[in-house]
C-alpha cells in the first residue's frame, strides 16, 4: 500500500485468500480488506506514524486479525507488517499475510476432543452416571471443604444390587445393563440436589452424602433404597422386572481417609446384605 493506503500490488497468494483477481483491488483502498474495527482507525495509524517519529507498535510484529473476503467472509489470519521506505517521492508499507484457518480449526477441533475426553475419563458409559475416579475426585473437593471450614459433616455410601447375578443369569446381559440404567435415573432423581451419586463399577454404587451426618444419610440413602425397589425396568415380553439394593452407610470424619470411611460403608452393606437385602445399615 502507498502512504493513502491504497493497494498498489498483491501476489497471486493473496488474491487466491481474499478472493479478488489483482486487477480488482489495484488503486481500491486497503479498508476494504480490513475488519471494520481495524478499518476505522487505519488509516489515522499509518498517517500518525508518517508524521511522527516512525515508530509503531505495529510494524514488524506479528498479529492476529482478519480480512475480508470478497463474499464478505471474514478469514483468520496472521499478520506482520513494514515500512518498505520512500520510493519516487512515496512511502509504501507492506504486509506479510499467513492464512490460519487450518491452525484455528485444529485448535477447535483439539479442544473440543480435549472437553470431550475431560467428560469421558469422569463418566461412566452404560449409565451416564460419575465413574470412580469422578467419585473420588467429589468426595476429595467435599474434604477440602470441611476441612476449611473445620465443621460439617460428611458420610459416605456404598449401594449394591441384590442378586443381581440371578438377573443376568435369567435375562441376559442385555436386560441387566437396562436394570443399570434404570438404577442409574432412580439415583440421579432420588438423590438431593446436593448428592453424589456414582458407579464405582459393576452393580456397586458410591453415595456422598455432604453437610450430612450419618443419621440424615442414613435417612437419604433408605429414600433411595425404597425408589430403587419401586422403579420397574420394562422387559421385552411386556412385563417389567423389579431389583432391590443393599446399602451401607458410613460417616467421614475430620481427618479420616475416604478409603477408611468407605471400608466402613462397604462392612455396614456386608451387614445388609447380611441380614436379608433390600435394607440400609449404618456403620456403627
Ligand atoms: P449380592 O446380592 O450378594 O450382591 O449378589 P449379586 O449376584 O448381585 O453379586 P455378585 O457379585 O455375585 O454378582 C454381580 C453380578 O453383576 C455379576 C456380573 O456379571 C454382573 N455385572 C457386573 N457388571 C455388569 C454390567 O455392566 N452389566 C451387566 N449386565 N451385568 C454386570
Ligand atoms: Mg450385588
Ligand atoms: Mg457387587
Amino acid at each position: 500500500i502507498d502512504e493513502q493506503c491504497r493497494i498498489r500490488y498483491i501476489n497471486g497468494a493473496m488474491q487466491a485468500l481474499s478472493g479478488y483477481a489483482s486487477g480488482e483491488l489495484l488503486g481500491q483502498a486497503l479498508n476494504g480488506l480490513l475488519p471494520d474495527a481495524v478499518a476505522a482507525q487505519h488509516d489515522n495509524l499509518v498517517m500518525a506514524y508518517i508524521r511522527s517519529s516512525r515508530t509503531s507498535s505495529v510494524l514488524g510484529k506479528i498479529r492476529e486479525f482478519a480480512i475480508r473476503h470478497r463474499d464478505a467472509r471474514m478469514i483468520p489470519i496472521e499478520m506482520k507488517a513494514m515500512d518498505l521506505g520512500m520510493v519516487d517521492g512515496m512511502r509504501y508499507f507492506g504486509a506479510f499475510l499467513l492464512d490460519v484457518r487450518e491452525r484455528r480449526e485444529l485448535a477447535q477441533k483439539n479442544a473440543s476432543l480435549l472437553a470431550q475426553l475431560e467428560q469421558q475419563a469422569l463418566c461412566d458409559a452404560l449409565t451416564s452416571l460419575p465413574n470412580r475416579r469422578a467419585y473420588e475426585a467429589q468426595a476429595g473437593q467435599a474434604m477440602a471443604r470441611v476441612a476449611r471450614s473445620g465443621s460439617g459433616a460428611l458420610a459416605v455410601g456404598v449401594a449394591d444390587l441384590d442378586h443381581f447375578k440371578r438377573i443376568n443369569d435369567r435375562h441376559g446381559h442385555a436386560v441387566g445393563d437396562a436394570v443399570l440404567r434404570t438404577v442409574a435415573q432412580v439415583l440421579r432423581e432420588a438423590g438431593r440436589v446436593t448428592d453424589v451419586c456414582a458407579r464405582l463399577g459393576g452393580e456397586e454404587f458410591g453415595l456422598l452424602f455432604p453437610d450430612a451426618t450419618l443419621a440424615q444419610a442414613h435417612k437419604v440413602a433408605e429414600r433411595i433404597r425404597a425408589a430403587v425397589a419401586a422403579a420397574p425396568t420394562p422387559l421385552p415380553d411386556g412385563t417389567v422386572l423389579h431389583v432391590t439394593m443393599s446399602i451401607g452407610v458410613a460417616s467421614l470424619a475430620l481427618g479420616a481417609t475416604l478409603d477408611a470411611a468407605m471400608s466402613d460403608a462397604d462392612r455396614a452393606l456386608y451387614q445388609a446384605k447380611h441380614q436379608g437385602r433390600n435394607q440400609v445399615v449404618a456403620a456403627a
